[in-house]
């Protein structure tokens, strides 16, 4: 029996949590968890300062595509953004006040990772690399999916005698004014860098290995009338918000997991129109033409790549990369293109989430274990084993073109109330069955085959198999799995 002042009757009138990352879906674990009257919490951040990946990628040119007033909290609206699709800076500057606003520095232990997560006697303990120890109820993983760059493993790349840097590591202190710039790759970050930089670099050469299909984009700069009658009428943002969050999600959403859709075909067509009324030079454009469906890797959305890439100092490069030299880099064609700065825009690896942390789940399972080959969650919050921990953004959620706040917010009110299930009853566990998991996984692997991710391409979405590890289905059916949880698929303990 628990009375009101034994300590298991504490225990459960206040769980202790630990939030993992001070970024977006940690600052709003942590804005939540208060809404629900539990105070009781630390976040753990390894850096100096919130806002995850608006922190980490400081590259010129970098932004959000996804518009703006979509890509905020749907409580912490912003009448102040300047285009419909805002620069990093500015959204970095969002989640620093907002979580100011909401007194969370208070909450967050700054410059310490936690190392690792051990479940044992119904509790997480966390060790951090400063050597801090921490025992809680629950532990919510808001590690961000993008955060580990790739490094390409190139031959010579280490003996590049100019600077040389990843995207996500940009060094402010080198020079570009007049220099010569190469930048590898043609994702999203490739194609900001390029747009940012040509017209103030010497010379731009970008590495390409697969051409890229690019939505074309609209971003005049909001005016100030557009901006005090967002401050004046908060309902208008609100609409404008959920408006966006139907067209553009929904529309998106419903576009790539049909991959013979009508609005996929109005995708696709609005991207070739782009590349021919964009792109003077046959040559060129051909170059520039991918040999495979758009949306089939992570659309682009540019306003002005394919005429940053037509201007007189730019070269688009498409011989493959043989190797790396002191002065350059040497494609197979033998030519050196001689460069003072070399960016690798090579992107991230997408199945690290919560690793390089040590998470040892019930009975000591270790989580590259159940990891391998690859990751999976049920609904990409839970993982069977791993009582009390969920992630935000975890393995197979809506990724792509998607405001990850929105999905964060779906789910973190569905953990909110899987935690609810442990609070109100005798048990202290939860966590998905493994049944409940290979359910999932199945019909997941199964509605992929129809997505536009498989129609010929590579792309950070495939995993090991060559399924997309995302959403397979419209978001829709997304908000209403997040609506309630299915209990019968729940192990409460
Ligand atoms: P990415 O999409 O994974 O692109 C990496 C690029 O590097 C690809 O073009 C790839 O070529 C190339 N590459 C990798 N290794 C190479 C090698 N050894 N030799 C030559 N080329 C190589 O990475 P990202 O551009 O950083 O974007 C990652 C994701 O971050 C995006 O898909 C998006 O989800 C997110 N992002 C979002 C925004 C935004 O505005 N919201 C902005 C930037 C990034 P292949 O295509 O041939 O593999």
């Amino acid at each position: 029996m628990t009375g009101t002042g034994s300590p298991r009757a504490r225990e459960k009138a206040a769980p202790r949590f630990a939030i993992i990352g001070a970024g977006m879906s940690g600052i709003l674990s942590a804005i939540k968890l208060r809404e629900a009257g539990i105070t009781d919490f630390t976040v753990y951040e390894k850096a100096d300062r919130v806002g995850g990946t608006w922190r980490e990628n400081t590259y010129p040119g970098v932004a959000c595509d996804v518009p703006s007033h979509l890509y905020s909290y749907s409580f912490a609206l912003n009448p102040d953004w300047s285009h419909p699709y805002s620069p990093g800076a500015e959204i970095q500057a969002y989640f620093e006040r907002v979580a100011a606003d909401h007194g969370l520095d208070a909450h967050i232990r700054y410059g310490d990772a936690v190392e690792s997560c051990r479940f044992a006697d119904h509790r997480w303990h966390l060790e951090t690399a400063a050597g801090v120890r921490d025992e809680v109820d629950f532990v919510i993983a808001a590690t961000g999916v993008l955060h580990r760059p790739v490094v390409p493993d190139i031959e010579g790349l280490e003996s590049f005698a100019g600077a040389r840097f990843h995207s996500a590591r940009w060094d402010h202190s080198v020079p570009l004014a007049g220099r010569r710039i190469g930048v590898i790759g043609t994702g999203s970050t490739a194609v900001q860098i390029v747009s940012a930089l040509v017209d103030e670099v010497g010379h731009l050469d970008l590495f390409q290995r697969t051409a890229q299909w690019v939505l074309p984009q609209m971003n005049a700069p909001f005016t100030d009338e557009e901006k005090s009658g967002f401050r004046e009428h908060p309902e208008r943002m609100a609409e404008l918000h959920e408006n966006l969050s139907r067209l553009f999600a929904d529309g998106f959403s419903n576009a790539v997991v049909d991959a013979d859709s009508p609005q996929m075909k109005m995708i696709e067509e609005a991207c070739r129109q782009n590349l021919e009324q964009t792109v003077v030079d046959p040559d060129l454009r051909e170059r520039l033409r991918p040999d495979y469906r758009a949306a089939c890797k992570r659309l682009i959305v540019s306003t002005d790549f394919y005429e940053a890439i037509q201007r007189p100092n730019a070269e688009l490069v498409t011989a493959g990369i043989e190797r790396i030299e002191p002065a350059g880099v040497r494609t197979a064609d033998g030519r050196l293109h001689e460069l003072d700065v070399l960016v690798l825009a090579t992107g991230f690896d997408a199945g690290a989430f919560m690793r390089p942390m040590s998470v040892m789940g019930r009975d000591g399972l270790d989580l590259d274990v159940a990891w391998s080959p690859r990751p999976n969650a049920y609904l990409s919050v839970s993982i069977p084993g791993f009582p009390n921990l969920f992630m935000l953004n975890g393995p197979n959620g809506p990724v792509g073109n998607f405001s990850l706040i929105e999905v964060a917010e779906l789910q973190l009110a569905y953990i909110l109330q899987l935690v609810d299930r442990v609070r109100a009853g005798e048990r202290r566990e939860i966590c998905a069955t493994t049944a409940a998991m290979e359910r999932f996984e199945a019909e997941r692997v199964a509605a992929a085959s129809k997505t536009v991710w498989v129609t010929g391409c590579r792309s950070w979405y495939l995993d090991d198999r060559g399924v997309p590890a995302s959403w397979p289905w419209p978001f829709d059916r997304f908000r209403e799995a997040m609506r309630a949880p299915a209990i019968d698929d729940f192990e409460i303990a």
